[in-house]
């Protein structure tokens, strides 16, 4: 197993169910090396539905060191943070990075025109390319605009809540704005993540195509990408880990030689 580098809890995450102390007890259990607490952090949330917002970092800070003490040693607890992306909140974002010294920035964008598909199905009347290509750009913009995280998440995030079919996000959908992302990832020394809370989704869908586009991997391999980093996005202790063994063997088989977890934003590799 390898390092589990984005999960929720409700201590910090209003949309989590697990408390850090479950988490870190189902990681142990479980035989993951380690696992990084990754709160959604939302500056400036649009969505007037979502209860996600900011906290106190130096409380979050404070509690983090209590729940190492939890661990043993052998057991790697990482300090992380989720910030949600706006363009209007760059600033925020680098200040808030540089408040804590945390293990793992990851940056997501969880809107589409300023809705969470959570919340709305709107983006889903619109046709595929055009729904992940603005999606995808705005990734693109957030990665080459801001250099205070180690990971982009979630990039299929888009389609977790697609009523239709197929819910993967596909390279041909959107090859530019791939292109973009992985210019930037690449050239700034940043991970890709795998969310294998997206598998799940549409394994518990009944899909039987549920890996993320081999195009997709391939193109950010074939560019020079070879960081990338495994997230469960664990909001419960049921799903800590969740499709990694099945997530790794795809990856040797697209070439893919290791993953990649962050201590002090310093990439630390585990072979595949
Ligand atoms: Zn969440
Ligand atoms: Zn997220």
């Amino acid at each position: 197993m390898v390092t589990d580098g984005h999960n929720h809890t409700c201590a910090y995450s209003p949309d989590a169910k697990q408390t850090p102390e479950q988490l870190i007890d189902s990681a142990i259990s479980r035989g993951l090396p380690g696992i990084a607490i990754t709160e959604h952090y939302e500056i400036n949330n649009p969505d007037s539905h979502d209860e996600i917002q900011i906290f106190n970092l130096d409380d979050y800070y404070r509690s983090f060191k209590t729940w190492k003490c939890l661990c043993h040693d052998n057991f790697n607890l990482l300090l992380g943070i989720e910030f949600g992306y706006q363009s209007n909140s760059e600033d925020s974002i680098r200040s808030a990075a540089a408040m804590i010294p945390f293990d793992v920035v990851i940056l997501s964008n969880h809107f589409f025109r300023g809705r969470d598909p959570y919340y709305s199905d709107s983006c889903y009347r619109l046709s595929a390319s055009e729904r992940n290509n603005e999606y995808i750009s705005v990734m693109a913009q957030m990665c080459e605009n801001l250099d205070c995280f180690d990971v982009a998440g979630h990039y299929d995030y888009i389609n977790r809540y697609n009523p239709d079919s197929s819910g993967r996000v596909l390279y041909d959908d959107c090859p530019k704005a791939f292109d973009r992302l992985f210019e930037a990832l690449i050239y700034k020394n940043k991970s890709l993540e795998i969310n294998t809370r997206s598998i799940m989704k549409l394994r518990a869908r009944g899909e039987t195509n549920v890996m993320p586009d081999r195009k997709v991997l391939s193109r950010y391999l074939d560019m020079g990408g070879s960081m990338i980093s495994l997230g469960s996005d664990s909001h419960t202790d049921d799903t800590l880990g969740i499709e990694f063994e099945d997530t790794c063997e795809y990856l040797k088989s697209l070439g893919f030689r290791q993953t990649v977890y962050f201590r002090q934003h310093q990439p630390v590799f585990e072979q595949l």
